[in-house]
């Protein structure tokens, strides 16, 4: 049993009451009863006829950020995530939830609602349909928690099926973008330095927001003239200001703006995208599928990430939708291991913009898999979501 194996099965059972713990028997363990009691022909007949039952394990985990990561609200150092893992008939397929500490998830909350996900109840693990759903109704909110059970499940039937996930969905893997890398609000001296780091990137990802908007700006511009997307994290108030400030970034080759006034300002955001000459994405705004329809008219597109919209299956049908409206589509994500990235990397062929650097931002990524390569997003042809985990 490897080290980590013990641990998630430490954590699970610690953690997570009798429906769990029960649910932690494998068919391996189920069939062991007879292969003892007959060694001769037991084991293969006995196989045959234990069902094999789906199981969840899960542990938490700290991510190390490289950099003190500064963003309109608050200021952070580590994130916490879980990981988590889905068995089915031998097959072990890995999922996550990040959770910044703003957005309301922690390692307690996510815990305490694993505990509650009971998947040895079905029979058919490819009942995505079914299970998925019966999660999502357990609670509102807890959309990492439930990002963490979606993207294992996904991980798993890929790797039944073996085929990655662009291939399931028929995506081409040749057209992922090129992901921007993010810059924290910092001093001008951090925020050359963390621009000359990323020579690499191609689009770099600037957090605005506070009052030092213009001499961010113009420090990267002291470097380089590659394009720019602005994240404003809802940090601007007045309407006619923002759109002043559009324009100021449009002449610096700002090419769109996240959310840029709080996401309550609905008439004040509606305005703003009528006049903006740059495109609006809406980021806080919208979170799951059933706000888009909304959306449409204040916003010119929408920023999908897994962690708030319950995971890979709903994130799917919300680039269809937006799609359908006429509205642009971003990829972003948190700070997160490989394992969420790749989850979401499978889906960037079909977006506009990507953001996803959320694994390059840490040092502790317990993950192979989705690699930035020159700056553009690049898939492994692995089954599944296209992850390993790293020996340690
Ligand atoms: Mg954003």
């Amino acid at each position: 049993m490897s080290h980590n194996r013990r641990e998630f099965l430490k954590h699970s059972s610690a953690l997570a009451g009798s429906a769990v713990a029960a649910s932690f028997v494998t068919p391996a363990v189920a069939s062991g009863a007879s292969l003892t009691a007959d060694a001769t022909h037991a084991p293969r007949l006995s196989r045959r006829t234990a069902k094999p039952k789906l199981t969840l394990r899960f542990r938490p985990y700290t991510l190390e950020l490289k950099h003190v990561f500064t963003i309109a609200t608050s200021s952070r150092t580590t994130t916490p995530v879980v990981l988590t893992e889905v068995e089915y008939d031998g097959v072990v397929g890995y999922g996550e939830a990040s959770m910044p500490p703003y957005l309301g998830e922690s390692h307690a909350s996510v815990l305490d609602f694993l505990s509650r996900v009971d998947l040895s109840k079905y029979d058919n693990p490819f009942d995505l349909d079914t299970i998925l759903h019966d999660v999502d109704a357990i609670t509102s909110g807890n959309t990492a928690a439930k990002a963490s059970v979606d993207i294992a499940l996904h991980d798993l039937l890929g790797r039944m099926m073996r085929q990655p996930w662009y291939n399931i969905w028929g995506f081409n893997p040749a057209k992922t973008p090129y992901t921007s890398f993010t810059i924290g609000i910092d001093t001008a001296e951090v925020v050359r330095q963390k621009t000359k780091e990323a020579a690499e990137y191609g689009v770099l990802k600037v957090k605005l927001g506070r009052d030092t908007d213009k001499m961010m700006i113009e420090t990267i511009r002291s470097v380089t003239d590659k394009p720019i997307t602005a994240d404003v994290n809802q940090g601007w108030k007045d309407r006619a200001a923002a759109l002043d400030m559009l324009a100021w970034l449009k002449e610096r080759n700002v090419v769109m703006v996240e959310q840029p006034l709080p996401k309550e300002q609905v008439d004040d955001l509606a305005w703003l995208t009528e006049r903006s000459p740059l495109p609006i994405i809406g980021d806080e705004g919208v979170q799951r599928l059933t706000d888009i329809p909304h959306a449409k008219g204040v916003y010119h597109g929408i920023n999908i990430k897994l962690m708030k919209c319950t995971g890979m299956r709903e994130a799917h049908k919300m680039i269809v939708l937006a799609r359908s409206l006429g509205m642009k589509v971003m990829l972003g994500c948190m700070t997160e291991t490989s394992c969420a990235i790749s989850a979401a990397s499978h889906l960037s062929p079909m977006v506009d913009w990507a953001d996803l650097d959320g694994a390059l931002l840490i040092s502790n990524d317990v993950y192979d898999g989705t690699q930035v390569v020159g700056g553009k997003v690049t898939l492994r042809d692995w089954p599944g979501i296209g992850v390993r985990p790293l020996k340690g």
